[in-house]
């Protein structure tokens, strides 16, 4: 008999049908003999309607009484999924974050999950019950609710099954595993069996958000076997593992990631002298915003360009700090342009292959697209390029890099 937390995200809850036919699914398998505990998220929609309400209160949103509204939605979620376990004969129990204890730190709105307390699910299980419990939320050590971060159930799912030593955490979803792209945009992605932790999270810290960054973060510190699967087709989805011997038989590239969140900004004509990165991206980080990419040009006529990304959200902060240290160090321009995206390719592939980064080069030249900025780890490569290119260059660099399904046989 195995114990395994399955977690169920928005689109699996989204309706009353969907609660009922969740419920039929987990009835199978705890008839099969597992014991189960299930992570729920808000129905569709429904955290962003949450914060929406929020809004339209006031502009000022205090992040202590954000999550004690945002945290309402799965509460909601898991007494009606425990409701349709009771109706169909299968004794169970819901419990909030709170009611588990899942202990974490003071950080509103994005809080890390420090420790949970198992004995009380320990004992449901033992009673025979099948646990469900509110994904997304936690508590911190004054009683102040607190929530993980958008997506964050993932995250919920991973950490209890890594508390219970559970043999295997399964997210359940609206895609049948973790795809070497997003399949909304690249109907030609294809499913992995396998993928690295490693390369899942660059993946997911690179803008694919099948799974939550800190889940990942979770499953591989704590060797949690973690699965991604379709929560109503059949099917084996795809296991994130350790194990990198098999996967190196696999494509030199994994998967490709990408993002609009970013935007980007310069400031030109900077007197090259040293510590102009300092004097820069020190006043950027003083104000608490984060830089991803960083581009500075060879020096001419002893002046300098320097180029960053920040998250869209802090781009209007970031080109007020900006102008300001634009003046202060005699720059003669600052500019900046939010419609730009982000390409990545990942595989761990990459450590034993040499010239995946001009292959991926050519691939966006052939079809004319400019490549603004560039970075590269061991085992990816990153693009800024124009945003209306986005889904031209993920398709260009999957064919490129021979990731496309093979072609369905017409009927
Ligand atoms: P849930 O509500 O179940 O948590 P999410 O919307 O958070 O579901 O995650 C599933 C979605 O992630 C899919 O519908 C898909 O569009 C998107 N996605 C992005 N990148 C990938 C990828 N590489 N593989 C699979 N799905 C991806
Ligand atoms: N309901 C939360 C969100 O929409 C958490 C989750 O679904 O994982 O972000
Ligand atoms: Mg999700």
């Amino acid at each position: 008999m195995a114990l395994i937390v399955q977690k169920f995200g928005g689109t699996s809850v989204g309706s009353i049908e969907r609660i009922e036919q969740v419920a039929e699914k987990v009835k199978k398998h705890r008839e099969a003999g597992d014991d189960l505990v299930i992570v729920l998220s808000a129905m569709s929609g429904e955290t962003n309607r949450l914060i929406d309400l929020a809004k339209q209160v006031t502009d000022q949103l205090v992040p202590r009484e954000l999550d004690v509204i945002v945290s309402t939605g799965e509460q909601v979620t898991i007494a009606l999924l425990t409701m349709a376990l009771i109706k169909r004969g299968v004794p169970a129990v819901s419990y909030t974050g709170n009611q588990v204890r899942i202990l974490t730190d003071s950080a509103h709105n994005k809080a890390r999950i420090l420790q949970i307390d198992d004995q009380k699910i320990r004992a449901d299980l033992k009673e025979g019950r099948v646990v469900v419990v509110a994904g997304f939320q936690g508590v911190d050590e004054h009683g102040n609710i607190t929530t993980l971060g958008r997506g964050g159930s993932d995250t919920t799912g991973v950490a209890l099954a890594a508390a219970l030593k559970a043999d295997e955490c399964q997210i359940y979803t609206d895609v049948d595993g973790v795809y070497t792209t997003d399949p909304r945009v690249v109907p030609q992605a294809r499913r992995l069996e396998k993928i690295t932790f490693e390369e899942m999270l660059e993946m997911a810290s690179l803008g694919s958000k099948v799974l939550q960054i800190r889940s990942v973060e979770f499953a591989g510190k704590y060797n949690v076997p973690l699965r991604v699967l379709h929560s109503f087709k059949e099917g084996p989805g795809t296991l994130i593992t350790i194990d990198e011997e098999e996967s190196m038989e696999q494509p030199i590239i994994s998967g490709i990631a990408f993002n609009r969140d970013e935007a980007k900004l310069t400031i030109r004509g900077v007197p090259d002298t040293p510590g102009v990165a300092f004097k820069i991206l020190g006043p950027i980080s003083a104000s608490n915003i984060e830089v991803d990419m960083i581009v500075q040009n060879v020096a001419h006529d002893n002046t300098t360009d320097f180029t960053f990304t920040v998250h869209r959200n802090e781009y209007e902060k970031a080109y007020a700090v900006l102008e300001n240290t634009a003046r202060e160090i005699g720059a003669r321009e600052v500019s900046g342009d939010t419609k730009i995206a982000k390409v990545s390719i990942v595989g761990v592939g990459m450590r034993s292959h040499a010239g995946v980064a001009s292959r991926m080069f050519e691939a966006l030249a052939k079809e004319s697209i400019n490549i603004q900025m560039i970075s590269t780890s061991e085992i990816k490569v990153s693009v800024v390029i124009e945003e209306k290119y986005l889904e031209l260059a993920v398709r260009a660099l999957h064919t490129a890099f021979e990731l496309d399904a093979p072609a369905r046989q017409s009927e």
